[in-house]
């Protein structure tokens, strides 16, 4: 993969980033308007076949973060959706996965959705 001028940026937006962002965020925060939101789109799914970045769905949004060697996972809550880190304890458990099956592992895609404590509340009560 060519690592561009643009790639590099969008690359170090989703470093930088504490939270996972969707598309049209990494568009916002771009600097120059060079790139429309295909490219991004285009960028973005490159970045994910080679496992670079790993994303999560919310409300048909995609949101993209960084894959790191110890990566996290995101806990989503599907009414506010505030997220919250989890620690990927995934790694152990797909490599034997991987082994049964003679299976090569390139990277990983783990999302947890639900309701969080303060929904579960505020739901209970309507
Ligand atoms: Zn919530
Ligand atoms: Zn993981």
């Amino acid at each position: 993969m060519r690592m561009t001028q643009q790639r590099k940026k969008i690359l170090n937006l989703l470093t930088e980033s504490p939270q996972p962002k969707s598309a049209e965020m990494i568009l916002n925060e771009l600097p120059d308007h060079t790139m429309n939101l295909s490219t991004v789109y285009r960028t973005l799914d490159t970045f994910f076949e080679q496992g670079m970045i790993s994303k999560s769905t919310m409300k048909n949004t995609a949101y993209y973060y960084i894959n790191q060697k110890d990566h996290h996972h995101y806990m989503i809550c599907i009414e506010c959706q505030k997220m919250y880190e989890i620690d990927c304890h995934l790694d152990h458990i797909a490599d034997q996965i991987a082994k049964d099956h003679h299976f090569k592992i390139t990277h990983h895609d783990m999302t947890v959705y639900g309701y969080c404590e303060d929904c579960q509340k505020r739901l209970a009560e309507k």
